[in-house]
């Protein structure tokens, strides 16, 4: 039998797999629920064995309590800008340049990179292990944001390589999750981000590292500082290989006719990129010649950064119009004639906040240059003067919502316009549409128009009325473009979203403030389903989550402020009493007491207790269940005529094989 030692060394490696293989190979090797499993498994033993836990364990990674400020942290080797070129022949001078240090004529061989939009990290790691991670700050001082940088699953805590590794890189998020986190932000009130690259900056130097948990961010590594390779291209095949998150899109040009080739190839490539690039990065392979070309003040000599020119579209801004979102933040947009822009026809461009019109001048009638940051969000980059009418007046923050009419608030010092009207009909089609979209509550069929109409009808007053909808198919039918077949695929989704969803999505979806998918999973996993919250007073739910890690203060605290509303209290009630279902699986509680606790087993063979009888006795002993076996699985309890092909199996998956007297032997 494993240890718990043994099991845990288990636990944490096969999650640091998966997550490799996730974040790292966009490879995912296992489900969602496979991966909850492993991961709630580890809490449940760490929770039984407290001297296992470790730094590099994976549940380490939610961040700690908030700081003053970053620690300043000199570093040995400075880390420096990169020089740009913009033309042909820029590259050509910088490959002249090179040839000249390099004192003979020959082809110099170049690695052609991605130059990834987001924010330089270095990271450390001592005899494999996650030591340190700064910003770039000054170049020569950074900013200690390792507790913030630990959050990042796409880096390793621990590594197979016990060599010193000074590795340079970036912290970025993927464009598409850009437009998660600003949904998000609108909802909340806060400005938007404008761009990735000021999304990931922004979270890696969030004094509370537990919010950093809560954004998507990724990391790729390009550069170590040590030298223990002859080629740079070498040295990227090794990060790769102990595990370490690489763009794995290095490519090698000799001579710079093969540059200028592989600089217009990519220029289509790197639109299919997961990550924001907005140039390559040319770097000399041959790190001797590195050495012997060096730095000047600013810049190294041997290397420099391609920049693409970002493809931009003229047209004319005829409104600006504002989005009310679920907390009542209005948020300006700019209503276009139609263009094309990298392929898309854009007709709507968010202006992200108040400031951006005021610092733009953008005014209504204006021919305005658009750009796309991350090929995917339009923004408007500037106006062109020239074109401007003589009749453009500066824009005016509406003084009334453009939904309930009444007035607006501004907050001082934010640049944030808010309705204050808890029933304004836009507020809530915002946190409709919020809680029921995909990957939240999931109900598939409930677009925006419906919502909309929803609302405007009165079908649909708070968010637990959207389960009540399957009882008044008359008035759906009623609706536009609803014919019998919509209503029905819109309630099957009802129904399925009442049963099929785990709490903590519920959670999730219903945007408690502060409260986004890292938090919610540990308070469903402290409270297992709505029933458990509701239970609970306001004020000890409060006292209660402070303990847990992971959850900070003011996370608690928004927690409690929102099941204190009554309002709310009678909303989830609501939900309870139309069927709504949001159980947590596994929960790590368990582990609290029972001799099987972070244990789980698969029953095969025959017995003399029925099958679903033993499952009892496990659960009941704070044991889990497997169906089948799987990775992590503890134990398969084998009973009469079970085949050696089903016990090889499961041996290599990893669980131990044992019988009926060794498991009576495990409950003591
Ligand atoms: P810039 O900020 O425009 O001067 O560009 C220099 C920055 O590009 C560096 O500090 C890095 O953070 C970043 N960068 C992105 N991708 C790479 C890469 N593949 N190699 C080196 N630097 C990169
Ligand atoms: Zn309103």
């Amino acid at each position: 039998m494993s240890t718990p030692a043994e099991r845990h060394r288990f636990l944490c490696d096969e999650i640091a797999r998966h997550a490799h293989a996730y974040y790292v190979l966009d490879l995912p090797s296992v489900s969602d629920a496979e991966y909850d499993a492993l991961y709630n498994e580890l809490l449940a033993l760490e929770a039984a064995h407290p001297e296992l836990v470790a730094p590099t364990s994976p549940s380490q990674r939610v961040g700690a309590a908030p700081r003053e400020g970053f620690r300043k942290v000199e570093r040995a080797t400075r880390m420096y800008s990169l020089d740009n070129a913009y033309t042909e022949d820029d590259l050509r001078e910088f490959d002249r340049r090179v040839r000249e240090g390099h004192g003979h004529d020959e082809l110099v061989v170049y690695v052609a990179e991605p130059k990834i939009d987001g924010a330089s990290i270095e990271v450390t790691y001592e005899d494999g292990v996650l030591v340190l991670a700064t910003t770039r700050g000054d170049g020569a001082v950074g900013e200690d944001v390792t507790t913030n940088v630990r959050t990042i699953q796409a880096v390793p805590l621990q590594i197979p390589e016990k060599r010193t590794l000074t590795l340079r890189g970036e912290i970025f998020i993927r464009p598409i999750d850009l437009e998660t986190i600003n949904e998000r932000r609108r909802a909340d009130g806060d400005p938007e981000f404008a761009n990735p690259r000021n999304a990931a900056a922004g979270s890696l130097r969030l004094l509370d590292a537990r919010l950093t948990a809560e954004r998507p961010l990724r990391a790729v590594f390009y550069d170590l500082v040590e030298r223990y390779f002859e080629h740079h291209h070498a040295m990227l095949a090794h990060l790769a290989a102990v595990g370490l998150p690489t763009h794995r899109r290095e490519h090698l040009c000799r001579g710079v006719d093969e540059v200028i080739a592989f600089i217009t190839r990519f220029d289509t490539e790197r639109r299919a990129l997961p990550f924001e690039t907005d140039g390559v990065v040319l770097k000399v392979d041959d790190l001797q010649l590195r050495d012997e070309l060096g730095f000047t003040a600013r810049f190294p000599r041997w290397a420099t950064a391609w920049k693409y020119a970002a493809e931009t579209a003229e047209t004319v801004l005829r409104e600006i119009t504002c989005d009310v979102g679920r907390t009542g933040a209005l948020t300006p947009v700019a209503i276009l004639d139609p263009v094309q822009l990298s392929g898309t026809t854009v007709s709507r461009a968010s202006l992200h906040n108040l400031d951006q019109i005021a610092s733009k001048d953008i005014r209504v009638g204006d021919t305005v240059v658009l750009q796309k940051a991350g090929e995917i969000i339009p923004q408007v980059l500037r106006v062109v003067p020239e074109r401007r009418p003589e009749s453009a007046v500066p824009w005016q923050p509406p003084t009334v919502c453009p939904s309930c009419g009444r007035p607006v608030e501004r907050e001082e010092g934010v640049a944030a316009l808010r309705c204050v009207n808890a029933r304004c009909p836009g507020r809530l089609e915002a946190a409709v549409w919020y809680f029921t979209r995909r990957g939240a509550m999931d109900v598939d069929r409930l677009g925006q128009s419906l919502v909309e109409q929803l609302v405007r009808e009165g079908l649909v007053t708070d968010l637990a009325d959207v389960f009540a909808l399957p009882g008044k198919r008359d008035r759906l039918l009623g609706l536009e473009r609803m014919g019998d077949k919509s209503v029905q695929s819109l309630v099957d989704a009802i129904e399925n979203a009442k049963t099929s969803r785990r709490f903590d999505q519920l959670l999730t979806a219903l945007g408690i403030p502060l409260v986004g998918s890292v938090a919610a999973k540990l308070v469903a996993e402290r409270y297992g389903d709505l029933r458990g919250l509701l239970d609970r007073d306001p004020s000890e739910v409060r006292q209660e989550l402070e303990t847990i890690d992971g959850i900070g203060a003011k996370m608690a605290e928004s927690v409690a402020r929102f099941l204190a509303d009554p309002d709310v209290h009678a909303m989830l009630e609501k939900m309870l009493a139309l069927g709504v279902v949001a159980k947590q699986p596994m929960k790590a509680a368990r582990a609290e007491g029972g001799p099987l606790a972070g244990l789980s087993f698969c029953v095969t063979g025959s017995f003399e207790d029925k099958r679903e009888a033993i499952w009892e006795r496990i659960e009941a002993a704070g044991g889990e269940v497997h169906k089948s076996v799987k990775k992590g699985t503890t134990y398969l309890l084998a009973g009469e005529k079970v085949g050696k092909t089903k016990t090889d199996d499961a041996a290599k998956k990893g669980a131990k094989v044992i019988d009926w007297s060794a498991f009576l032997a495990l409950l003591g």
